[in-house]
């Protein structure tokens, strides 16, 4: 196992470097992002657009957008997702209020477990903090290796990430992922660009 930090605040050491390294190798960090209620691919866009306004996060680069059959509670409509890395000086609990926030704005209401929703922003992984257990918060994403509408995406981008904690790539995450739902490309990353520039934020 990697390094914990069960502690809200974050030691000053780290967060120098977590502010020098923004967006810079050290400061990788993944979200994952999906949709199945509404306007799908508009919500997946304004919470894109959302990230990229705020001064602490810079969006590096995106996968390309999966359409998804629903895992958990199969009588739902499939999903949109995709998955996006981002440089961040954020600790990760900063991290995770500013991207609920993002949901909340989206219109997205907790009801059931694993239901519909406009919009659901997860932390993956955050490079400079490789392990958290914290009430709010668990990195790396507990349940990451599990899904493919997680791992595909995310191979696309960062096929040989290191998950410090698990001691493995993202491909080979991949690879020994047992999930069989179905997940086909819907819209390609370069085309997602283009739409996030011509939609006004
Ligand atoms: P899942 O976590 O299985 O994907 P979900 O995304 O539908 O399920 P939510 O209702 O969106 O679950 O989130 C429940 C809680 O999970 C959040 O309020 C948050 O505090 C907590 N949580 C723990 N770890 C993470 C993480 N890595 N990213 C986002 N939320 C997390
Ligand atoms: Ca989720
Ligand atoms: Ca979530």
């Amino acid at each position: 196992m990697g390094r914990k930090w069960r502690s809200r605040a974050v030691p000053r050491a780290v967060r120098d470097v977590v502010n020098e390294t923004t967006a810079s190798p050290e400061g990788r960090s993944f979200l994952s992002l999906g949709s199945n209620r509404g306007d799908r691919l508009g919500y997946l866009v304004s919470a894109l657009q959302a990230l990229q306004v705020l001064p602490d996060i810079k969006v590096v680069t995106l996968s390309g957008i999966y359409e998804t059959e629903p895992v958990g509670k199969s009588d739902q409509p499939w999903f949109l997702n995709l998955v996006v890395e981002i440089g961040t000086s954020l600790d990760p609990e900063s991290l995770l209020y500013r991207v609920q926030r993002i949901e909340r704005d989206l219109g997205r209401r907790r009801q059931e477990r694993w239901g519909a929703r406009t919009i659901d922003v997860d932390i993956l992984c955050m490079a400079l903090f490789p392990a958290w257990q914290a009430a709010r918060l668990t990195l790396p994403h507990p349940r990451l290796a599990e899904r493919l509408f997680v791992l595909i995406p995310f191979a696309e981008i960062a096929a040989d990430f290191h998950i410090t904690a698990w001691d493995v790539p993202v491909q080979q995450l991949l690879k020994r992922c047992p999930d069989r739902h179905a997940v086909r490309l819907f819209l390609s990353a370069p085309k997602l660009w283009q739409r996030m520039r011509e939609v006004p934020s």
